[in-house]
């Protein structure tokens, strides 16, 4: 095939870069990408914090398996450390819960033991179990993840925890708080009150255990962006508006706008913009406004906000087997998974860390991670202020007044003006049929204007592997397939006709 026909892509991050990929692997030569930043990548960003490499956006190939055409791309490019490509790694099938060892410290500076919170452990991952369920049962008792949770939570604890003291309810309850808090970083949210609890189960998870790019995960973005022609992609150029459905006569579709005034005319554009950026933007970048039943979906779809703070050490006050650290705090009995004072403790917010292996490549750095509102509050914050909070929390966690951290480094994900958050969830209300209202493309089957004109791509596009890298990928490859199809179905004539 070898097409003339001219597409835009806009933006540059794995699902941009997917679909010129494709096109450009099935002949069409007139793909250019637009995007608003100096770099390619979006949300895959790798950053540094002393010698090391540091993840400020996507962090692992979640499922690597056969599956997961990340993971195959990677394998292919070299980019893996061995022990990800061994049929052992790939078979793992963890859920999304990877078997993290982990250390466990509590607001009053104590140590606990994995033991001691088990019962809370145990009815927590039953209720989330639950929640995942409603999907394909239909019918579900409340609107939220987080009602579902803490209604079915009364009634459990007041049956297995009817005998035991105060402080041992508390605890439980605290890790219970801990582990809502844990979910909110997961899933990107405020708090599981405003994640869907009919669409929870529609995430699906790959087989294999989570690993990272030992060169960081922008060593993939370069491999595929070197496969690219020379002068694909037009950096610092932010597309103001898609004008569609041009109707004037023998005029080409599309006209998309740039903010620096420049128009380029076009036969297909593939949006790929972040959804943050679309609830925000959606009503001056689409002429006409896009139409109804796709605006509500993408009101009903959710995006929220989860960053990392990198903190770096001398030396590790963690044991050297430990993967996760978990901070829970002795007096969240009231199961909380949101500060109602943003401003004071936010740092509350932050669930524990994760720590950054192996330690001869990355020296002793943890990384904190906080969602929601909180995290958009820390966002505002000098990095000493970060540096300060994080400080005093890990002393009183540790109950070690002298541990020190040596610098920092934290994403901002809310405040990029071209992202507006991190990633997307299935909100309240929202269905299977919004997540195919999402990737839709314009003008709607039926109407009698030249069809496959505005065709929508991103993360938050896919029905199954919304949130990640693949799920991007895979958003970007199914839009190009779309108009590949749509090419080869058409006569030579036809497609004489098309381009008049
Ligand atoms: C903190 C964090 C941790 C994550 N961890 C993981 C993980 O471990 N594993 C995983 O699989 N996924 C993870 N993700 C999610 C993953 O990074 C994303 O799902 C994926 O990278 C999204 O790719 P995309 O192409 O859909 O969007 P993006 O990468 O956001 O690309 C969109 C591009 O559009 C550009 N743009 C926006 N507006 C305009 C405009 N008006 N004009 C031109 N260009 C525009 C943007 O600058 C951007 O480059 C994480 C994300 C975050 C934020």
């Amino acid at each position: 095939m070898n097409i003339n026909s001219n597409i835009v892509i806009i933006g540059c991050g794995m699902s941009g870069i997917a679909a010129a990929h494709r096109l450009i692997g099935a002949g069409f030569n007139n793909v250019r990408i637009l995007e608003a930043t100096g770099r390619s990548g979006g949300r895959i960003k790798t950053g540094k914090l002393g010698n090391s490499i540091v993840e400020i956006g996507a962090n692992w190939i979640h499922g690597p398996s056969e599956g997961n055409p990340v993971f195959c791309l990677a394998r292919q490019y070299g980019l893996l450390d061995p022990e990800a490509l061994t049929p052992e790694n790939q078979a793992v099938d963890v859920a999304g819960h990877p078997p993290w060892v982990p250390n466990i410290f509590s607001s009053s500076g104590r140590r606990l033991k994995a033991e001691t919170l088990r019962p809370a452990v145990e009815v927590f991952f039953e209720l989330m179990q639950e929640s995942s369920e409603f999907h394909s049962k239909g019918g579900e008792p409340c609107a939220s993840v987080g009602d579902f949770i803490r209604s079915k939570l009364q009634q459990r604890v007041a049956e297995i925890w009817k005998d035991v003291d105060a402080n041992t309810r508390t605890l439980q309850m605290g890790a219970i708080s801990s582990m809502l808090k844990v979910e909110c970083s997961v899933n990107g949210t405020h708090s599981l009150d405003e994640v869907g609890l009919g669409a929870y189960g529609l995430y699906k998870t790959l087989p294999g255990l989570d690993c990272t790019f030992p060169g960081g995960y922008e060593t993939l973005i370069k491999k595929m962006m070197s496969e690219l022609p020379n002068g694909s992609v037009t950096y610092n150029q932010p597309v103001r508006c898609v004008h569609w459905n041009n109707t004037e006569k023998r005029k080409i579709p599309l006209t998309i706008e740039c903010e620096n005034g420049e128009k380029l005319s076009a036969d297909h554009v593939i949006v790929t913009v972040p959804l943050g950026y679309l609830k925000k933007h959606h009503t001056t970048l689409f002429h006409p406004p896009l139409p109804l039943h796709k605006l509500h979906s993408i009101q009903r779809q959710g995006f929220g906000t989860n960053n990392k703070i990198f903190v770096e050490f001398d030396s590790p006050w963690w044991d050297a087997d430990c993967e996760v650290i978990y901070l829970v705090w002795e007096d969240e009995d009231a199961i909380v998974d949101q500060e109602p004072d943003v401003q004071r403790p936010w740092i509350k917010k932050l669930f524990g860390f994760t720590v950054l292996k192996p330690t001869e490549r990355y020296g002793h750095i943890l990384c904190g991670w906080i969602a929601g509102h909180e995290s958009e509050y820390m966002e505002t914050l000098s990095e000493q202020e970060v540096m300060f909070a994080v400080t005093q929390l890990i002393r009183r966690f540790t109950g070690n007044p002298s541990i020190t951290p040596r610098r920092i480094v934290r994403s901002q994900w809310f405040h990029d003006p071209w992202t507006c958050g991190s990633y997307s969830y299935p909100g309240k209300q929202c269905s299977m049929q919004d997540l195919e209202n999402m990737m839709e493309p314009l003008p709607v089957k039926g109407l009698q204007s030249r069809p496959l004109q505005v065709l929508f791509a991103g993360e938050a596009t896919h029905p199954s592997y919304y949130s990640t890298v693949h799920g991007a990928l895979l958003s970007g490859w199914r839009e190009a397939d779309r108009l590949i199809s749509h090419y080869s179905s058409i006569s030579p004539s036809q497609l004489a006709k098309a381009k008049l």
